[in-house]
């Protein structure tokens, strides 16, 4: 791949988190032939304008990085979106890519994919041994689907279409949404919010247990990177930093970095979802890949790209 510099690579999903990140990454590289398309240019759910995409564009590489995402909550009200649209996005984008041969085809799912009571950290053996979170049962059941076409296509045609399953993300071009975003962004914006509106307290949801584990975006997409190059294996791949805190001390982190005075107050009438997820990336590790981006150095750099974008 990284030989490839001139050939077409569809980035789908180029204006979010993780797409955005991929296409910064590719263009330092030097990829000059990126193919991307807004979702007012092409909507990936509708089978036929994503096949006769492909016939006309004919890439040779392809990033799956477009999803219908969001937190705990949204996951809880939106339940039918969040596995329709995304099982209709990876279907139409890892079919038309198989029929217009693509070379190789990367889908990024999540760390959702695993069951609830997972051994801790989780290892890619993990999937499918027991019940989901229910909290984000149905992106992870179209995830799973997604990983299991990959594989089918590999099994059957010796197509290389490979999964690469981050932990947590953040970074520029999140969703900072006050309810439907994820717990990283979200607190951005509620201590920024607090600090400009010099309000006395914040509120955080849960009981500031649960751990969870974040990666820059940057690193995932110096990953996806590794991966193209590197990897061709039936077998997805986690992509974590091994690094996990509570939300408390995130939150504790996200207030300092931010620069906001007052005081947490903990909502305990929120869920806190499961209650550990740690991904176990040694095998992507002993390929010799590594993250480079500390937590604070990357809320540092997160909240930064907040101020500026978000006219506040
Ligand atoms: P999860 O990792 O799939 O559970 O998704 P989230 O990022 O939405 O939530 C992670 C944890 O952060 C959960 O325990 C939430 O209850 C907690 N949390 C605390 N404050 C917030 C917030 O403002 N928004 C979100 N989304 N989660 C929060």
């Amino acid at each position: 791949f990284l030989n490839d510099k001139s050939a077409k690579v569809f980035v789908a999903g180029h204006r979010g988190l993780v797409g955005s990140a991929i296409v910064r990454k590719l263009q330092s590289l030097g990829f000059a032939n990126l193919v991307l398309r807004s979702h007012a240019e092409l909507d990936l759910t509708r089978q036929s304008d994503v096949e006769a995409f492909f016939a006309a564009e004919k890439p040779r590489y392809v990033i799956l990085a477009a999803a219908k995402v969001g937190g705990i909550h949204a996951n809880n009200t939106y339940p039918a979106d969040f596995i329709s649209i995304n099982l209709q996005i990876q279907n139409n984008v890892i079919h038309s890519s198989f029929l217009h041969g693509v070379q190789k085809l990367l889908f990024l799912g999540s760390s959702c994919i695993y069951p609830k009571h997972a051994p801790q950290p989780i290892p890619e053996s993990a999937l499918l041994t027991g019940p989901l979170e229910p909290t984000n049962e149905w992106y992870a059941i179209a995830k799973i689907a997604g990983i299991k076409m990959c594989q089918a296509h590999r099994i059957q045609h010796s197509w290389d279409a490979i999964s690469g399953m981050p932990t947590n993300l953040y970074g520029p071009n999140d969703n900072f949404h006050p309810e439907n975003s994820h717990v990283l962004p979200a607190l951005i914006r509620r201590f920024h919010e607090a600090k400009v509106s010099g309000a006395a307290e914040v509120v955080v949801w849960g009981s500031g247990s649960p751990l969870r584990e974040f990666l820059h975006v940057d690193d995932l997409a110096d990953g996806v990177v590794f991966l193209m190059d590197k990897y061709s294996g039936v077998e997805h791949l986690n992509v974590g930093s091994g690094k996990e805190v509570t939300i408390k001390e995130l939150a504790e982190l996200v207030k300092e970095v931010v620069g906001f005075q007052g005081k947490l107050v903990w909502d305990t009438s929120k869920p806190d979802g499961t209650p550990r997820k740690l991904m176990d990336s040694s095998k992507l590790l002993s390929l010799g890949w590594e993250p480079k981006i500390s937590l604070k150095d990357g809320l540092v750099d997160t909240y930064k790209w907040y101020v500026q974008n978000h006219n506040v």
